[in-house]
């Protein structure tokens, strides 16, 4: 899943919302240690029948469950139910069985002992009446709808029924075992008032109509195991509409008003399962794969053939450039092997679908807008991770303190995991780590696994013992700090590098074994080292014919690190203006210390207007934006008009931060003639900024401007808030 984060980017899944704005420390080591559950029984089969009244908000269920008991003298059954009451449980020949419920369970109690192998078949009834589950009692957001929740139509949705399994929200629409060491197929079988549709997993089995009630009932049956937490189901008055990838069906569910819309995010999910099928050498696994707009949560959930999505999915032809959505359908799509196919024993075993998941956005991005796009796209991953890591706490991937399975739901486990993936595939190669891959998603298909069953098919497929790296980067917290310098030697014409690791290691954070590729290029030209780091100092010496114009740490950037790397103004210099696009934004960066250097800022101005990636005309927008003279006041205000939204973004911000109530309107002219949203909002921050209250109407005219996300009204709130609150104090 993808979980929402309130109004900016969703992660891939139901990120949830424990993690919220406020970044603030936290102690996990205090939080309760927390195992795989053990079982009685092995859940083979659930039959879920479902009627709803949504006036009352209401629903009536009965779930006829098939299981063999795991052990001996088998006399009674607990199973995990929320919310709902039951009202009976009857055997297979209609016999009233015993039962007890209890604040979180029913326990059903069978008249004789069944033996292991056995198989038995029983039904539960159940009803809940007015549901409102208060989500955050299960750790989830307030706002997110955990179970079977009805909505009522707004502007933005019609009426609709939906459900969030995720994660442990099945209990509340279905009684069963619900946790995710056990996988069992099901039929979901609803009624529902004749104009609406319904989505749940697997195969469509049959429609009937019931003209007298003005009722339908959908039959859909998932004929492969799945754990419940990916069990899903769907009503309202959807459009269907139909692709293909082959002889795989695709569908789309969404709201009739976002019929002309949804292709602009959705039309690319053949090509998007092809290239997965492709990168992971297992054909896509499932009879069919739908995909189904719902209000309330800001990325999506995974759910086996049926992945559900935040309708900021769906957005108008301006919004792409700023909201595109491939990444979340790349995501989500992924699932269907990572997570659903093979599938986490535990919920501290979660890297296994979040962060495979959340490498293959990477590698989506990479696939599809080239390399360089690629590689900001990791580095994203990284200072994602790096931020968390600075702000709240470093734990390791895979992690068994937690109260609640959200918790886990962290940068760490999405884009840390995700860039650990990457380095892994560095360490093995191309060929050996998709091949591991692909053995490990054969072996265990249709099955949970647990991290160790990773390393053996790893051990299995290449020969290769991993151990040490799952060691340091899944079973420890932290990532390397590295302090690198080097010394040229003019008369024996070699350089000494230095690399140091200067991580706090007291915490368990470890010295961390890595390679490092070394580029060295001189004016005769460059060559590439291969080097260990593997201890808190290493040195190597490079012969090389003359001064190197560029010592490059990290060819490649390929590690998740922090690094510092003092360098000469010539140097950077160099590297702005030859190295590939990270390179050339840090060294932009790097370049804030000589900015008293009339070169350097000609030199900076030269990057931030014509370098051909907008990623380092950001960077080197940033060092400009420092520089407080009117001289570059122009200057920025040309940067404002670049191609790409981030840059103006960027330049709108800097502007903004000298508080200059002559630019009001200028701002306002940005705010008016931007064609970026993410644009337009920064222009109302900055006007927020220039101290101005006339400006006023004009940011509470914006402030009623609908826009994807909210992200306009956002800003002007913000705008004005800063603007009436600066003059009372
Ligand atoms: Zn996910």
């Amino acid at each position: 899943m993808k979980r929402t984060l309130p109004l900016l980017l969703a992660l891939g899944c139901l990120l949830a919302t424990t993690q919220a704005a406020t970044a603030q420390p936290v102690d996990i080591y205090s939080r309760p240690r927390k195992a795989e559950r053990s079982r009685t029984y092995d859940a083979l089969h659930y039959r879920i029948q479902l009627r709803f009244d949504e006036q009352a908000k209401s629903f009536w269920g009965e779930n006829t469950i098939t299981l063999t008991p795991l052990h001996d003298g088998f006399t009674e059954c607990v199973l995990d139910a929320e919310t709902f009451t039951v009202s009976a449980v009857t055997d297979e020949a209609g016999r009233a069985l015993d039962f007890e419920q209890t604040p979180h369970q029913v326990r059903v109690r069978f008249p004789r002992a069944y033996a292991y192998g056995d198989t038995l078949t029983f039904t539960v009834a159940y009803h809940a009446e007015n549901v409102d589950v208060d989500a955050e009692a299960f750790g989830m957001s307030a706002s997110y709808d955990l179970g079977l929740g009805f909505k009522d139509e707004t502007p933005e949705h019609p009426r609709l029924i939906n459900t969030l399994s995720f994660p442990e929200g099945a209990r509340h629409w279905f009684p069963g075992y619900d946790h995710p060491n056990d996988r069992a197929t099901n039929e979901v079988i609803a009624t529902v008032r004749s104009d609406y549709q319904v989505l749940s997993n697997g195969r469509l089995v049959s429609v009937s109509e019931d003209s007298v009630h003005q009722t339908k009932t959908f039959h859909w049956s998932q004929e492969l195991p799945h754990p419940t937490y990916l069990f899903v189901l769907v009503a309202g008055p959807y459009v269907v509409l139909e692709d293909s990838l082959g002889a795989l069906p695709i569908n789309y569910w969404v709201y009739p008003k976002d019929v002309a819309d949804a292709p602009r995010s959705l039309a690319r999910t053949p090509e998007i399962i092809a290239f997965l099928n492709a990168l992971y050498g297992v054909d896509f696994p499932w009879i069919k794969y739908d995909q189904v707009i719902i209000p309330g949560i800001g990325g999506g959930a995974e759910s086996t053939t049926a992945t559900v999505l935040g309708q900021s999915t769906i957005h108008d032809a301006r919004a792409h450039q700023d909201f595109p959505s491939e990444w979340l359908v790349a995501h989500e799509a992924a699932h269907q092997w990572w997570g659903n196919l093979v599938s986490y024993r535990d919920w501290s075993q979660i890297w296994i679908s979040e962060s495979f998941a959340t490498f293959s956005e990477y590698l989506w991005a990479g696939h599809d807008l080239g390399a360089e796009e690629g590689a900001v796209n990791l580095l994203n991953k990284k200072n994602a991770y790096l931020r968390e890591a600075h702000t709240r706490y470093q734990r390791p991937i895979v992690f068994d303190r937690w109260r609640y399975p959200n918790e886990n739901f962290d940068r760490h486990t999405y884009q840390k995991g995700a860039t650990v993936l990457h380095m892994l595939r560095q360490q093995m190669g191309e060929a050996a780590f998709f091949r591991a891959l692909r053995h490990f998603l054969q072996k265990h298909a249709y099955q949970p696994v647990d991290t160790h069953d990773l390393m053996i098919a790893i051990k299995e497929a290449t020969g290769q013992n991993l151990d040490w790296f799952f060691e340091q980067w899944i079973f420890s917290p932290g990532h390397p700090v590295f302090e690198v310098s080097y010394t040229w030697m003019e008369t024996s014409k070699h350089i000494r590098l230095r690399i140091d690791q200067v991580q706090d290691t007291t915490q368990g954070v470890p010295i961390f074994k890595t390679p490092i590729a070394i580029k060295v290029v001189t004016s005769e030209g460059e060559l590439v080292k291969h080097l260990w780091s593997n201890a808190r100092r290493v040195t190597f010496d490079f012969d090389i014919g003359s001064k190197p114009l560029l010592v490059r740490f990290d060819e490649g950037n390929h590690l998740l690190k922090q690094w510092t790397f003092e360098k000469s103004k010539e140097e950077l210099l160099y590297q702005l203006a030859h190295d590939d696009v990270l390179g050339r934004s840090w060294a932009a960066s790097e370049l804030s210390t000589f900015v008293d250097d009339p070169h350097v800022v000609a030199t900076l101005m030269q990057s931030a207007e014509h370098d051909a990636f907008w990623h380092v005309r950001r960077s080197a927008i940033e060092q400009i934006g420092a520089l407080w003279d009117v001289a570059h006041l122009d200057f920025l205000k040309q940067r404002s008009l670049d191609r790409h939204a981030q840059v103006r973004a960027t330049a709108l911000r800097l502007l903004g931060d000298r508080a200059d109530a002559d630019l009001v309107d200028f701002f306002k002219k940005r705010f008016e003639e931007d064609n970026s949203y993410v644009a337009q909002a920064e222009a109302l921050r900055s006007l927020g900024k220039c101290g101005d209250r006339s400006v006023a109407p004009f940011l509470e005219a914006a402030a009623r401007l609908s826009s994807p996300r909210n992200i306009i009204r956002s800003a002007a709130e913000g705008a004005l808030e800063l603007l009436m609150g600066d003059g009372e104090s």
